[in-house]
């Protein structure tokens, strides 16, 4: 049995105070394969002071040193790339392939954008020519708190850790108890860095323990939190007693409108993109909302696509999508699946239960339901699996209603040959994001939502700006 047992607090590892324990369990044949200890109050208070020691001196170090600190950090992990595919493909059950490429290359990928943007960052700024001797400067937060998700665990971590460094505050990681074996090859990385004792905490833990000591402990400024919504008000109501800044990345429901101009693959790549990472992804494109002059035809594409899409091993290496994470997930996932056809909805690819030749693991069909509107269970609940919803519609108004319909706004996507039609779309979208033809968005394009996907922004240079406070000076000389 895998055992971690230690936190890493102060620049060295150190064993937890905690008894309670996490087992991590193999997402493909069920069986346990390992022990987290959950951080009592007494390890997050530890960290904390850690953190609260190292940040006068760290946020005053130029922020060229701190880019050094995340550039070294940044070719560690390059070298450590397999051991961390490795330790996600374990954790949460990614297929290998996945986890080399889109997974672990996160870490590196999102360091070099905020390391791009910090060439040209401005810490302290004019006002304007009107007021000369005003300056506007940006300064670190102070003692921040990164809560992050199982489904992208390096990806997250990363996004917050190397933003909050390169900011000036110094931190505190409490990955998902569901992922910390990524989240430790992580520290290992930081230590190889040497970045300064106490710059860089983590303690392992479950929200309901060592997360809620974080997000009330008085020596913390700001938590940065990516995970559910229901979590998230948890942490904005917990949080409010001591005024901490609190940025939150939260679930999603997105819009793929395909209008009948969309290019021949829209409807291909869109069941592609829904099925990623077996579905677990806050931007997937869940709900396919398709134009009715082609809307017969797209149901049997999607159909068709669904039923080609191969499930597998985590360990194999190939294309297939891997099984979903947790017991949890996948009865919820069945449970919404049963509900979508006792809704009335259309099933045509996939359905209850295992794939063909799995008897256990927590693997989903892919799935696709026809005919859905957008009130049933299956159009307003983030499922969080292989499982996508195609609704049709008639014209411009009436496909930008259904996809603002929701209690979401992270990402919606718009598959439409006509450019004009596009761009008034992009503006009407009430999302943190737009996503059109399948063009992906440029390096450095901030992540983040509205509504109840949260209203923080990741990466690039405004992923550096969330972890800023904005002080206004005036007699500067
Ligand atoms: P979760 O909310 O259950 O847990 C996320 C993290 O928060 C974990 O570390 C958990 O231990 C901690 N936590 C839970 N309750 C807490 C509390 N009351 N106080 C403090 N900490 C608490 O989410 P999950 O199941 O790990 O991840 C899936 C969710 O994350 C999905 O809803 C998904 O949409 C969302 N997500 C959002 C984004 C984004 O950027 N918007 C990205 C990835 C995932």
């Amino acid at each position: 049995m895998l055992e971690l047992r230690q936190f890493y607090i102060g620049g060295r590892w150190v064993a937890a105070r905690s008894e309670h324990e996490h087992t991590l369990v193999d997402a493909s044949t069920e069986e346990p394969f390992g022990v987290v200890s959950l951080g009592s109050d007494a390890d997050v208070d530890a960290a904390v002071a850690a953190a609260s020691k190292a940040f006068p001196s760290w946020s005053m170090t130029p922020p060229e040193e701190r880019a050094s600190a995340v550039e070294r950090m940044r070719s560690i992990h390059l070298e450590r790339m397999e051991d961390m595919a490795q330790a996600i493909s374990r954790e949460m059950g990614a297929p290998i392939d996945l986890a080399r490429q889109a997974q672990a290359g996160a870490g590196p990928r999102h360091m070099a954008n905020y390391l791009a943007a910090m060439q040209s960052f401005e810490f302290v700024r004019p006002l304007g020519a009107h007021a000369p001797n005003d300056r506007i400067a940006l300064e670190p937060v102070g003692v921040a708190a990164l809560i992050t998700p199982w489904n992208w665990p390096i990806s997250q971590i990363t996004l917050k850790v190397a933003a909050a460094l390169l900011a000036g505050c110094t931190v505190v990681l409490k990955p998902s108890e569901m992922a910390p074996l990524s989240a430790a090859v992580f520290a290992e990385i930081v230590d190889a860095a040497g970045i300064p004792h106490g710059v860089f905490n983590l303690v392992h833990g479950n929200g309901a323990g060592a997360g809620q000591r974080l997000v009330t402990h008085p020596d913390v400024d700001m938590v940065s939190f990516t995970g559910s919504t229901r979590a998230g008000i948890a942490i904005t109501k917990a949080a409010a007693d001591s005024l901490k800044r609190v940025g939150l990345e939260l679930g999603g429901k997105g819009a793929n409108i395909v209008f009948a101009d969309a290019d021949d693959k829209a409807v291909e790549r869109g069941v592609r993109q829904c099925f990623v990472n077996s579905g677990q992804n806050c931007n997937a494109p869940s709900r396919m909302l398709v134009q009715r002059s082609i809307y017969e035809r797209s149901v049997e594409t999607a159909a068709q696509v669904a039923g080609s899409i191969p499930v597998g091993a985590p360990g194999v290496s190939g294309p297939h999508i891997g099984p979903v994470v947790s017991a949890a997930q996948f009865e919820r996932i069945q449970g919404l699946i049963e509900k979508g056809t006792a809704e009335g909805a259309r099933l045509v690819a996939g359905g209850p239960g295992r794939p063909a030749g799995f008897n256990r693991g927590y693997f989903v069909q892919p799935t696709v339901f026809a005919d859905v509107s957008n009130d049933m269970a299956i159009a307003r609940e983030e499922i969080f699996g292989p499982v996508l919803s195609i609704i049709p519609f008639d014209d411009e108004d009436e496909a930008i209603s259904i996809a603002n319909d929701t209690p979401y706004g992270l990402t919606n996507y718009v598959q439409s040959q006509d450019g004009a039609r596009r761009n008034r779309l992009a503006r009407r979208l009430r999302s943190g994001m737009v996503e059109m033809n399948g063009q992906p968005r440029g390096a450095g394009s901030p992540f983040g939502g509205v509504k109840a996907s949260g209203r923080a922004r990741e990466g690039g240079r405004l992923g550096i700006e969330e972890f800023l406070d904005v002080k206004s000076i005036s007699g500067w000389g």
